[in-house]
């Protein structure tokens, strides 16, 4: 991994003190989705592995597709290639990647979930099983990244603080 790669890789806190690291490649797919002026929300899923100290590390995301619902305000995944991509990663990986949440843009400056971002984020769905005990929530406004998780079985959901820069990884 280059520098400049680990300079953008972002990782962060989960409130049992394990670590969400998202790789600095999929850093930039979520920024370049960004709502800068009157483009229409993104979302997609985050996929990726546990490993077994714990730690989630997203390796891939999905991005819009045209069956996906798409304004200024809303965007809801109505596109049936989302889970598609899913499934083939979790079968060519032989079970290590899985679900491990979603994300969405925001064309606001900061990144705020919303009473109906809160009341899905709290919906528990079949496929949103993650070996970590958490899902992760993403949402991309114009001036940040927020990252909120939710222990599985419950409604908590925690804003997540991002890990000092200097402090050593401990994968
Ligand atoms: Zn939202």
């Amino acid at each position: 991994m280059s520098v400049a790669e680990n300079y953008r890789l972002k990782q962060y806190i989960l409130p049992n003190k394990k670590i969400l690291e998202i790789n600095a490649l999929i850093v930039d797919e979520l920024l370049s989705y960004r709502q800068n002026n009157d483009e229409n929300e993104s979302g997609g899923i985050l996929i990726g592995l546990t490993s077994k100290k714990g730690n989630i590390l997203i390796k891939k995301i999905t991005t819009p597709f045209e069956n996906d619902t798409r304004h200024h305000l809303i965007y809801k995944r109505k596109s049936i290639e989302h889970l598609k991509i899913l499934k083939r990663e979790y079968i060519i990986s032989n079970g290590i990647m899985t679900y491990q949440g979603n994300w969405h843009t925001h064309p606001f400056p900061q990144a705020l979930p919303s009473v109906i971002d809160t009341n899905s984020w709290n919906e528990s769905l079949e496929e949103e099983i993650s070996l970590s005990g958490y899902l992760i929530f993403i949402i991309i406004s114009q001036k940040e990244i927020g990252v909120w998780a939710r222990k599985l079985n419950t409604k908590k959901i925690i804003k997540l603080n991002e890990r000092g820069k200097y402090e050593c990884s401990n994968k």
